[in-house]
């Protein structure tokens, strides 16, 4: 029986044991409904509300009210859109970017349809993008900025303080998707200045089905979900008590341990990446010289299939992903690597690896043994992988030609 090493962490990650736990009254004794006039139910309520603290201090909201509970990151991203071009229906423009995850990407193309006018900013060779653009995408019916803290598949940072300085600069509202930054590394809304901020339980060890959306105070919203009163009525419907009460947790631990926690997982993806730059030199890390979330590494493999390798590493018992998992099935290259102009005999050979504070040294010294192995048997599968090999040695065998010449 091969191990299991979960390197997909920023598909979802684990529930923590003590998330579990503070979970599981809300499943059998507590199960009150909050919005109940009676005590047995709001009870309910204010554990609602001290999960709501618990996020707010996470991502450094200055009043817990800015805190609208939602079911993922997807709604959170739906509503922060739908509802500030609700609010503002004389705007017929979004500034977006081209490297989105599919929760803000296919809203804005579905809105584009609709008759939006979206700009969508590119990305260099590194995954960064050009702030002067940014600038002169701004108008006067410039409605909302959506731009993604950082990049789900090759893990880069954007500056977002930057970014909100220049968009605030201009009186419009600024939009930020946190998913994958959120409970990884400090995420402070009152220091960035943004106004909205989605975030989703499952990327930092809380359950799935439940995410939340910071929204200023001050900031005009329409609310997306329509219905009863739930969350001051800016998302009606019962709340998922269970879920919002272990994110809350999530939120706890994560703010605890956070730091602590970004730097030894970044030594793992350090040590990952260092010993496959000796073992596979056919390979690249994407978007490697930008600020990186510490645990994410996209590595490309020349001239191979990121799917096969994901079969064979997970012959081995090892998980990882070729992108997000929401475009997983879809035989396309992924849309970040190609808006960063990656070269073709490296399009197609990226696999993304994301740890997390339960991955260990001893798993990273796993896959450093076993990568090497596939690819090597993927090379020789591939008529091209194989050239590149025989190239590389003749290469190094007329380096150590030349040396030996040299010394002579
Ligand atoms: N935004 C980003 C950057 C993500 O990585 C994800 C999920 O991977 C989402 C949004 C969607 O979050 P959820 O899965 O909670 O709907």
């Amino acid at each position: 029986m091969t191990p299991e090493i979960y390197f997909d962490n920023n598909a979802t990650t684990r529930v923590l044991p003590e998330v579990f736990e503070a979970m599981r009254p809300f499943f059998t004794d507590l199960y009150g409904n909050p919005s109940s006039i009676h005590s047995f139910g709001s009870q309910v309520g204010q554990k609602i509300d001290a999960a709501r603290a618990q996020v707010a201090e996470l991502i450094g909201a200055a009043d817990p009210v800015e805190v609208i509970f939602t079911s993922c990151g997807t709604e959170g991203d739906n509503a922060a859109i739908r509802g500030m071009l609700e609010a503002r229906s004389e705007r017929r423009h979004i500034v977006t970017t081209q490297v989105e995850h599919p929760a803000v990407l296919g809203l804005c193309q579905h809105l584009e349809k609709k008759g939006y006018r979206v700009t969508w900013l590119k990305v260099d060779h590194d995954g960064m993008l050009d702030l002067e653009e940014l600038d002169e995408a701004l108008t006067d019916d410039t409605a909302l900025v959506t731009v993604m803290y950082d990049n789900n598949e090759t893990g880069v940072i954007f500056p977002i303080h930057r970014i909100g300085e220049i968009v605030r600069a201009k009186g419009i509202p600024f939009h930020v998707d946190a998913v994958q930054a959120a409970g990884k590394i400090p995420v402070q809304v009152s220091d960035l200045g943004v106004d909205l901020l989605t975030i989703s339980g499952h990327k930092f060890h809380g359950p799935k089905g439940v995410g939340a959306l910071y929204v200023r105070r001050g900031i005009s919203f329409s609310p997306f979900m329509i219905g009863g009163h739930q969350e001051r009525n800016r998302r009606a419907g019962t709340e998922n008590v269970a879920g919002i009460i272990g994110m809350g947790k999530a939120a706890e631990l994560a703010q605890k341990h956070g730091p602590e926690d970004a730097q030894r997982i970044r030594a793992l993806r350090d040590q990952l990446e260092a010993a496959l730059a000796q073992s596979c030199p056919d390979c690249r890390v994407n978007g490697q010289s930008q600020d990186r979330l510490p645990n994410t590494s996209n590595i490309a493999f020349r001239y191979l299939e990121g799917e096969s390798i994901l079969v064979l590493l997970d012959q081995y018992g090892i998980c990882a992903s070729t992108g997000s998992a929401c475009t997983a099935g879809s035989s396309e290259p992924s849309h970040v690597l190609r808006a960063m102009e990656v070269a073709p005999e490296w399009l197609q050979g990226a696999v993304r690896f994301s740890l997390s504070r339960l991955n260990t040294e001893q798993e990273v010294r796993y896959v450093n043994e076993k990568l090497p192995l596939i690819v090597q048997r993927l090379q020789d599968l591939s008529s091209l992988g194989k050239l590149s090999r025989e190239q590389r040695s003749q290469a190094n065998r007329g380096k150590a030609l030349n040396g030996i010449g040299a010394r002579g």
